[in-house]
C-alpha cells in the first residue's frame, strides 16, 4: 500500500481525527477538495462550547459531547485557543416550558452535566435583567470558542506529529481491495493511490462519497438530508453577558442568542430543509426571528435584525422524524476492514471533535 491512513476532509473533526491519527504513530494523508481548512460546517456553526444537556442518556451525542468538551477546554488552553466560559441560560416561558427544563436537568444529570441549576425568574433576572421568562436552567459550563484557531492548532499538531495536508484534492470514488482501498483523486492532480484504511469525515459530504466506494454494501450509508440555520446579527450590543436559549424545538435548538468572542451578538439558527447546497440568507427570514427572540426578550428594537450567515446541518434522519445520533460506522458495522464512516456530525459535532477523533482512533485495530 502506499499509505497507511488515509482522512478525507478537513473540517474540525477530519483535522481532529489526522492528529490523533498521526499522534498514534500512523502514517496519515488528509486529503481536503477545499482550498483550506474548515472551508464547511466548520466554519458556519455558533461557535459553542455545548455542555451535553440535550442529547439522550447514553447516546454518542451525549457521551461524546460532555467528554468532548472537557477536552477541548483543557486543549484550547493549553494551545492557546481562545474560548470563553460564558455560561447559558435556557428559558421557560410558561409552566408548561418549566416542566421541559426540569426533564432538561434531569436528562443533562443523567449525562453527567453535574453543575445545572434551574433557577427561578428572580435568580435568573438577577443575572440577566432584560430576560423575560417564568425560570431558566442556568449551564455555567457552556461557552464560546475560536473555531478557526482550534483547527490551526490541531493542523499545526497533524503536521508536527508527520501527518500530510493536501488541498484542491477531491476524493472521487475509492474500490476496496485485498487489505485497503485504491483512491480516484481529482482536483489538479488527477491520481489513483493505495492505502489500508480509509476515515471518511467529508462532513455534508460523507453518505454520497460513501456511495462512490465500491465494494460498501448501499444500506450502510443512511439518507442524507440537508437543514439550513440561518442567522441574523443584532446591529448594536445586546444587553446580555450569557447565552440565551429558549426551550429547545424539534430540529434544533430554538432560535438562540449567541456571543462571540468580541461581544457581538448573533441569532440563529433556524431550521430550513433544503435539496442543495445554498448558504444565501434570505432577509425576509426576519420577519420569524423578532416574535422568536422577543419571547425572551422583549425589549429588541424593530429593525434591529441584518442578515448574518448560515450553516447546513448534516442529517440523517428527515424532517418530522426522530432525531439520530452520530453514526460512526466501522467494519462492526458495514463489514469492510479498514473503513470508517462517519455520518450525521451535526451539532454537537465542534465541542466533541476531540472525543469523537478518540473513538476513530480505538475502532483502528
Ligand atoms: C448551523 C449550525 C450550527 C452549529 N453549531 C454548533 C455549535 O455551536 N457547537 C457545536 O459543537 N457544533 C455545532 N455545529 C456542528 C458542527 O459545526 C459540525 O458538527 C462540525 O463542524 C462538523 O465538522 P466536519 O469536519 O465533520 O465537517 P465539515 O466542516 O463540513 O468538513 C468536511 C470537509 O470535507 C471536505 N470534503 C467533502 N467531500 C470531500 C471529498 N470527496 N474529498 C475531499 N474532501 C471533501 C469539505 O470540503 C469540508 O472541508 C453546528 C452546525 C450547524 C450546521
Amino acid at each position: 500500500m502506499d499509505i497507511d491512513c488515509v482522512v478525507v476532509g478537513a473540517g474540525v473533526v477530519g483535522l481532529a481525527v489526522a492528529r490523533e491519527l498521526a499522534q498514534a504513530g500512523h502514517e496519515v494523508l488528509l486529503i481536503e477538495a477545499g482550498e483550506a481548512i474548515g472551508m464547511g460546517t466548520s466554519s458556519r456553526n455558533s461557535e459553542v462550547i455545548h455542555a451535553g444537556i440535550y442529547y439522550p442518556p447514553g447516546s454518542l451525542k451525549a457521551q461524546l459531547c460532555v467528554e468532548g468538551r472537557q477536552r477541548l477546554y483543557a486543549y484550547c488552553d493549553s494551545h492557546g485557543v481562545a474560548t470563553q466560559r460564558l455560561g447559558k441560560l435556557i428559558v421557560a416561558k410558561d409552566q408548561l416550558q418549566v416542566d421541559g427544563l426540569k426533564a432538561l436537568l434531569e436528562r443533562g444529570l443523567k449525562n453527567g452535566v453535574d453543575d445545572l441549576r434551574l433557577l427561578d425568574q428572580q435568580q435568573a433576572q438577577a443575572l440577566e435583567p432584560a430576560l423575560a421568562c417564568v425560570a431558566a436552567l442556568y449551564s455555567p459550563s457552556t461557552g464560546i470558542v475560536d473555531a478557526h484557531a482550534l483547527m490551526l492548532a490541531l493542523q499545526g499538531d497533524a503536521e508536527a506529529a508527520g501527518a500530510d495536508i493536501v488541498f484542491h484534492t477531491p476524493l472521487l470514488r475509492a474500490r476496496t481491495l485485498t487489505g485497503g482501498f485504491m483512491l480516484q483523486l481529482g482536483g489538479t492532480a488527477q491520481m489513483s493511490l493505495s492505502c489500508r484504511r480509509l476515515i471518511n469525515a467529508a462532513g455534508l459530504q460523507a453518505p454520497a462519497l460513501a456511495r462512490c466506494i465500491e465494494g460498501l454494501a448501499p444500506h450502510s450509508v443512511p439518507r442524507d438530508y440537508l437543514c439550513k440555520g440561518n442567522y441574523f446579527s443584532l446591529t448594536g450590543r445586546a444587553p446580555f453577558r450569557h447565552l440565551i436559549y429558549p426551550a429547545p424545538e424539534a430540529a434544533g435548538l430554538g432560535i438562540h442568542m449567541t456571543l462571540d468572542l468580541a461581544g457581538q451578538a448573533r441569532f440563529g439558527p433556524d431550521t430550513e430543509w433544503i435539496e442543495r447546497e445554498d448558504y444565501r440568507v434570505d432577509p425576509a427570514r426576519a420577519e420569524a426571528f423578532y416574535p422568536a427572540i422577543r419571547s425572551y426578550w422583549p425589549d429588541l428594537p424593530d429593525q434591529s435584525l441584518q442578515p448574518g450567515y448560515s450553516g447546513i446541518r448534516p442529517k440523517i434522519s428527515g424532517p418530522n422524524e426522530p432525531a439520530r445520533d452520530f453514526l460512526i460506522s466501522g467494519p462492526a458495522e458495514h463489514q469492510v476492514p479498514g473503513l470508517i464512516n462517519l455520518f450525521g456530525i451535526e451539532s454537537p459535532g465542534l465541542t466533541s471533535c476531540l472525543a469523537l477523533a478518540g473513538r476513530v482512533r480505538q475502532l483502528m485495530v
